[in-house]
């Protein structure tokens, strides 16, 4: 497939996606002539008001869910606020949430939020994660109390891309009567996910990691589970989130999800050969270089590895001189020289974790893009570490 800028390899996924070229054609109608109300009540907005329905066919098949269960939101940001407030107004005498220590700040912000700010009063467990990013089972079961209102686990992390086991997890908390949110802003689209046959109550994700436009989300909410709307507003959404729907966003999102379900099998084994191919010679060819994260339990796209004793933030401008795009840390983080609260959890040290870049490959990578990098990496990293007072190689 080409690249949509030749100029550009662009290997930052985990941080936006390319708005797939069927996506645009879809969503092109939406922003010219059918521009109608989908609430309205002629056939100009009912019309609209039925592609919208489409869109959330289409968004349930791909997670194995209903549509009626799909609710239309602006960012995965939104959908995490909103699982997570809707407990704990469905349970105000429940005053305990668990996370992770490595969720993204869309939950990391939110929860320390609901921690300090005055007249809150949350308390929040964040397990912790091993060398390679995983979690602790029995931690996990021992932090579950009667207390807790909810659950808010990632399904795959955007920095390393280690997969989490929420649904043992999700089945865990529901044995308790204890909601459970999952973040897959990062996981849908790239691994294979069937809510019907697991115990998750939210599910968020977000257009712009899967190929469609920023600026849509999705808060899936399992049939039965008790919901409070963070919008209140119009009956938009069966009155699930207020607000006239950004239509031809959704409309994109629904044909994201629709390739996605047609092609992720092929494709992200397509992607993860050549981000192994990346992955395996980068840590051959490269001294002191390290992966980041579970070698297997893993997306099938993200390669993050550090290499000692150089900054990422040098490396990334030396990359992007060759148009090389990647980032250090998480994208929504950077611009802080704080080595990334993921990679501090794992306790990678701190020369490793200054120096980590991640790598986030998709469909639109080709081989010649790989090895291009491939050559590009080990001189980049050498001239970096020669001026470095702490490098003795
Ligand atoms: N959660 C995860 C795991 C993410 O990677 C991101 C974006 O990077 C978000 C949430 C936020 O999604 P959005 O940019 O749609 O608000």
């Amino acid at each position: 497939m080409a690249a949509a800028n030749p100029n550009v390899i662009y290997m930052d996924n985990n941080a936006t996606t390319r708005v797939a070229p069927e996506v645009v054609e879809a969503m092109m109608p939406f922003l010219t002539e059918s521009y109608g109300n989908p609430s309205s009540m002629h056939t100009f907005g009912g019309l609209v008001g039925q592609s919208i329905k489409d869109a959330r066919c289409n968004v349930a098949s791909l997670l194995g869910a209903e549509p009626e269960e799909i609710t239309f939101t602006s960012c995965g940001t939104e959908s995490d606020s909103t699982a997570i407030l809707s407990a704990l107004r469905t349970f105000p005498e429940k005053r305990h949430i668990v996370t992770t220590r490595v969720e993204h700040p869309a939950v990391k912000n939110l929860c320390e939020n609901l921690e300090t700010v005055t007249g809150h009063k949350y308390r929040v467990t964040r397990l912790k994660v091993d060398a390679e990013g995983m979690l602790d089972m029995a931690e996990y079961e021992a932090s579950l109390t009667e207390d807790t209102a909810i659950v808010s686990v990632m399904w795959a992390n955007n920095e390393t891309g280690v997969i989490f086991p929420v649904a043992e997890m999700a089945k865990m908390a529901k044995q308790r009567g204890i909601l459970f949110h999952t973040d897959a802003v990062q996981a849908v689209g790239k691994i294979a996910i069937d809510l019907k046959r697991l115990d998750i109550d939210f599910l968020s994700l977000s257009g712009h990691k899967l190929h469609a436009p920023k600026g849509v989300g999705v808060l899936y909410i399992k049939r039965g589970t008790l919901f409070v709307p963070f919008m209140e507003g119009g009956h938009q959404e069966h009155g699930r989130r207020g607000g006239t729907e950004n239509v031809a966003s959704i409309v994109g999102l629904g044909r994201a999800c629709e390739l996605a379900a047609e092609k992720m099998v092929d494709e992200n084994s397509r992607v993860k050969q050549l981000r192994d191919r990346l992955e395996g010679n980068l840590l051959e060819i490269i001294p002191k270089s390290m992966l980041n994260g579970h070698k297997t339990e893993r997306l099938p796209n993200t390669a993050n590895i550090s290499f000692e004793y150089v900054e990422g933030e040098a490396i990334l401008l030396h990359m992007n001189q060759h148009g090389i795009c990647a980032s250090s840390g998480s994208a929504c983080t950077s611009g802080s020289l704080e080595p990334s609260h993921v990679l501090r959890a794992m306790g990678v040290p701190f020369t490793a974790a200054h120096g980590s870049i991640r790598f986030s490959l998709s469909v639109y990578n080709t081989v010649d893009e790989v090895d291009l990098v491939i050559a590009k990496m080990p001189a980049i990293i050498e001239s970096l570490r020669k001026l470095s007072p702490f490098w003795k190689g």
